[in-house]
């Protein structure tokens, strides 16, 4: 019989600065590394973008050891990477980089969009990569959000999209180089929705907005708690929606290996990480201008 994954951690979001940009980030925060493999969860906005309020333009910057995946929610915004890769990324869009031993890549949102003003909100996540694969060549997938699968719960009240991994009869269109679970979820005013999580599997829930009650137990909720995480314990989690909400799933295989990470860097070692900064001067990350 399938049981119910217990509650291991609860906490907010809190903003913090990252640079001239003023985000949020749940994790890491105190008390939470890593939910092994995920290293990093930024959530970004939703900002008034316009010419006079553009905060989020991130300009070239170089990656290594792990993958950084964008999920963009709100707004537009164009993609540029040393793999020679330019594109338009629209609300629902997913970009999924596997940074491999070196990628260079910049983001922001479009001229068009900056000049047509609107709200621009986003999931910047870090997954990590195990040793073996730290080195690979450097890789982008792009999914569209029409292509993208979807899960629906009984009343079809709750829309779970398969961006990685698999949920009921569907399977995400990602190529993952770890076996992980992104699935992101839009619900309306009421509903329930069973999702299975392998029992191997580190997971959590973060609420980018509205209410939700979680396992019947604990409540997701804007400007409180905003993540929940899960023990290695049981096959499914359950949600139950208070408002209209939206929230980002994830769960994955433990990669338990010790990191080594340094700005945009993830290795295992603080001598590969020595190496990743030279390597980046010396040009073998490619180049972005
Ligand atoms: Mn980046």
């Amino acid at each position: 019989m399938k049981t119910l994954k217990t509650i291991k951690n609860k906490v907010g979001s809190p903003l913090v600065n990252m640079g001239p940009i003023r985000l949020r980030q749940p994790l890491p925060t105190e008390g939470i590394e890593q939910v092994d493999p995920f290293l990093l969860l930024h959530h970004y906005g939703p900002y008034a973008i316009s010419a006079f309020n553009n905060p989020f333009d991130l300009g070239p910057h170089p990656h290594r050891g792990f993958e950084p995946i964008t999920l963009l929610f709100k707004g537009e915004q164009l993609h540029r990477d040393s793999l020679g890769n330019e594109m338009l990324v629209k609300a629902g869009d997913v970009q999924w980089t596997t940074a491999g031993r070196g990628i260079i890549h910049a983001e922001g949102p479009s001229k068009e969009f900056v000049e047509r003003g609107g709200e621009l909100e986003g999931i910047q996540l870090w997954l990590n990569l195990p040793a073996a694969k730290k080195m690979m060549p450097a890789n982008y997938q792009h999914l569209k959000s029409e292509d993208i699968p979807v899960v629906q719960n009984d009343d079809k009240t709750i829309d779970l999209k398969v961006i990685a991994g698999k949920q009921a009869n569907k399977k995400g269109l990602i190529q993952t180089q770890t076996e992980v679970n992104v699935f992101t979820v839009k619900t309306q005013t009421e509903g329930n929705m069973k999702i299975d999580i392998p029992q191997t599997h580190e997971s959590l829930i973060y609420l980018l907005d509205g209410e939700v009650l979680v396992n019947d137990k604990a409540t997701l909720k804007k400007g409180a708690t905003q993540m929940i995480t899960f023990n290695q314990d049981g096959d499914f989690v359950e949600i139950e929606a208070k408002k209209e909400s939206t929230l980002l799933v994830l769960s994955g295989e433990p990669i338990k290996e010790k990191v080594s990470q340094y700005g945009p860097y993830v290795m295992n070692t603080q001598t590969e990480i020595m190496e990743a900064m030279r390597d980046f001067q010396q040009g073998k990350m490619g180049y972005l201008y």
